[in-house]
């Protein structure tokens, strides 16, 4: 049977949208700018509205919507943890909220751990059983597939790659610990690597732009476009980058690695310079790990690869409406 999936993607910056069906086939994308919400209803009300406006244009009912969000999710329970960038406030319970605002099932998970289903169900991870998606942008996230299964962790909050310690003694992250691999690497990470060398003022390509504008993908840009002082500072940014990599092939000794985020899109300067470092990084414990780029697609598709994984591998809403059964049968037997 093929299903509707009317999928969201919540970022910090932007809200994509896509009418999908289970075959992956995309009948509607849609893009806004993230509004500042100032409580979650208000996040709940925009996906309602968007749902109702799809389902008048299209003429198509989705069996189900999935949204896909930057922030700590507990996939099982439906509920946001905290997502920071987004709205302030902790265990929101987000599924029934929008549930009980569309009357359809909700399925709710992290962006990164979807992007890694995606990769499983329509990308490269078609053919790995143990793989790491890691998503490079401003921060650093990611999802851990091992033996077929998404692994979630007990709370769903496995797969921060971007809060493992790569320098004891580096600077001070968000989190609160010392040179995280998201300070050391990524968008954070160019950044404070940039301004560590000083590179802005040396740099020919970087001079052109303000400070106050100036942003990560402006440094990978300009290294690509052969700018030294750019080169330096990538070559430091990708070097970290490989130290992270390292770690986490060493940890869960994956059939393959999916990189993803703004970041890889400098695929030459990023996928292919961790793929050149990594035998010397690992040194003795050196082994065949294949690394790949993710695909705009796969992504597109993790609002509905989280569906698909769901009705395959049933858990996190399936948990939730039992308990909320029992709840009911509980209130009428009292
Ligand atoms: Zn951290």
């Amino acid at each position: 049977m093929i299903l509707d999936v009317l999928g969201f993607d919540i970022g910090g910056s932007k809200i994509s949208l896509f009418l999908s069906e289970s075959n992956g086939k995309i009948h509607k994308r849609m893009k806004i700018r993230t509004p500042i919400f100032s409580s979650p209803e208000e996040m709940v009300e925009l996906i309602g509205t968007m749902t109702d406006n799809v389902e008048s244009e299209t003429g198509r009912v989705p069996d189900a919507i999935s949204v896909v969000i930057a922030g700590a999710v507990d996939a099982r329970k439906g509920i946001i943890r905290s997502s920071p960038n987004l709205f302030g406030g902790m265990e929101i319970e987000f599924s029934r909220m929008l549930e009980e605002r569309i009357g359809k099932i909700v399925y709710i998970e992290n962006d990164a751990t979807a992007t890694a289903i995606s990769e499983k169900i329509f990308g490269n991870g078609k053919v790995a059983n143990n793989f790491i998606y890691l998503t490079l942008s401003t921060g650093i996230g990611g999802g851990v597939f091992i033996n077929n299964r998404i692994y979630r962790g007990s709370t769903g909050m496995a797969g921060e790659f971007g809060h493992m310690v790569i320098d004891p003694l580096g600077p001070q992250c968000g989190c609160g610990r010392r040179g995280c691999f998201e300070i050391m690497a990524g968008g954070k990470g160019t950044l404070r690597i940039m301004e560590a060398m000083n590179a802005h003022s040396k740099s020919l390509y970087l001079r052109k732009i303000s400070p106050e504008k100036l942003e990560a993908r402006h440094i990978f840009d300009g290294a690509e476009e052969g700018d030294k002082e750019c080169i330096r500072v990538i070559n430091k940014v990708v070097d970290n980058m490989a130290v992270g990599v390292a770690n986490l092939v060493n940890i869960f000794d994956p059939d393959a690695i999916m990189i993803g985020g703004g970041l890889s899109n400098s695929t030459e300067l990023v996928i292919d310079g961790i793929a050149e470092r990594l035998p010397s990084e690992l040194k003795t414990m050196k082994r065949n790990v294949e690394i790949f780029k993710t695909n705009q697609i796969t992504v597109e598709l993790s609002p509905l690869a989280v569906v698909l994984y769901e009705k395959e591998v049933p858990s996190f809403n399936y948990e939730r409406i039992i308990r909320e059964m029992r709840e009911k049968i509980s209130e009428k037997t009292k």
